[in-house]
């Protein structure tokens, strides 16, 4: 069968875009790996109307939605290659078939690589995250450790201190000029330039532990984790990418097609601001661009 939309990616975005390209009676199929990016956090923030809400509770309901229509198809595996053809794209999946379709739109997200500090890892998604709109909330009214790893380190403190009392870690790398230092200062923001050794979380606690023995007690820390592509396939179809904040992104248009005419991409593989809300709303926006692509070339 040749779909009209093949959406690579079932997750926010992805089902985002594929909800408007079912809704105006196309054949879509989803294909998904059903690994999302905050499938470490309990609960996912500040997404209007869904709050508080379990993270795969949300992409639950989004699936049974998309999967009501009738010309909606799914498909629980992962893309591990794609090509353009005369029709569109062809899109080889991990069983060893293949699908075709006319428009594809990439939604797979990013993968995140945390700084190498004992106990970080295992503490992503509860008392360590990277997003303030996502956790601040949760982590506020208490001590809150920011991890320097760049400029923009001071930045994030300095806006970190609406939601609680900040340490900015310089994690033995990274010191403040007198400038930056007096900014901190104004924001109630303290410095601490000591290497950490290790973090270790409970009950919404997070313990830091210095090089030099000593601990600080904190309700949560942000770590901003590099970001990369998971996977090949925008790379393989000659997608152009720009550099993000945290990593490379896609380069797209206001209609979120890329630099491959009837490949689309949305979500956090496709923009540098990472949130439920946003790959919803570029998954919506990508699903429209391509079913009008379809009409209007
Ligand atoms: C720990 C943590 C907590 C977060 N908490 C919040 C929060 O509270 N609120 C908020 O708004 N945002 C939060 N975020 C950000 C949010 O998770 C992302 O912005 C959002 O998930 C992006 O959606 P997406 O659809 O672009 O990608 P993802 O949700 O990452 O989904 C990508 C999908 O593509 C699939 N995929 C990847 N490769 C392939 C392939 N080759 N073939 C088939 N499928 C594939 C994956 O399996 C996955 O299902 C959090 C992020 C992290 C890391």
């Amino acid at each position: 069968m040749q779909y009209d939309v093949i959406v690579v990616g079932g997750s926010f975005a992805g089902l985002s875009a594929a909800l408007q390209a079912v809704r105006a009676r196309r054949k879509v199929l989803v294909i998904d790996g059903g690994q999302p990016r905050n499938r470490f956090a309990e609960h996912s923030h500040g997404f209007l109307g869904h709050d508080g809400r379990a993270p795969q509770a949300i992409l639950d309901d989004a699936r049974r939605q998309f999967a009501a229509y009738p010309t909606a198809g799914l498909a629980t595996c992962l893309a591990t290659d794609a090509r353009a053809t005369d029709d569109g794209f062809e899109i080889a999946l991990d069983g060893g078939s293949s699908v075709s379709g006319s428009r594809l739109v990439l939604a797979t997200g990013v993968h995140d690589t945390l700084p190498q500090i004992p106990g970080l890892q295992e503490q992503w998604g509860k008392t360590v995250a990277h997003c303030p709109y996502c956790h601040g909330y949760e982590f506020g009214g208490g001590a809150i450790g920011v991890l320097a790893q760049d400029a923009m380190s001071t930045h994030k403190a300095l806006l970190v201190a609406d939601w609680g009392t900040v340490m900015l870690f310089g994690n033995g790398a990274f010191m403040p000029d007198d400038e930056q230092m007096s900014l901190l200062q104004k924001r109630g923001v303290g410095f601490e330039p000591t290497a950490l050794s290790k973090v270790q979380g409970s009950d919404g606690e997070l313990t830091v532990t210095l090089a030099d023995g000593t601990t600080r007690a904190l309700k949560g820390m942000f770590v901003a984790s590099q970001t990369a592509m998971t996977n090949p396939i925008a790379e393989q179809l000659g997608c152009a990418f720009e550099d993000g904040m945290f990593g490379p992104v896609v380069k797209v248009d206001d209609r979120q097609q890329t630099s491959v005419k009837g490949v689309y991409a949305a979500g956090d593989m496709a923009r540098s601001m990472h949130s439920v809300a946003l790959a919803v709303a570029g998954g919506a926006m990508a699903g429209v661009g391509a079913h009008q692509s379809l009409i209007f070339g």
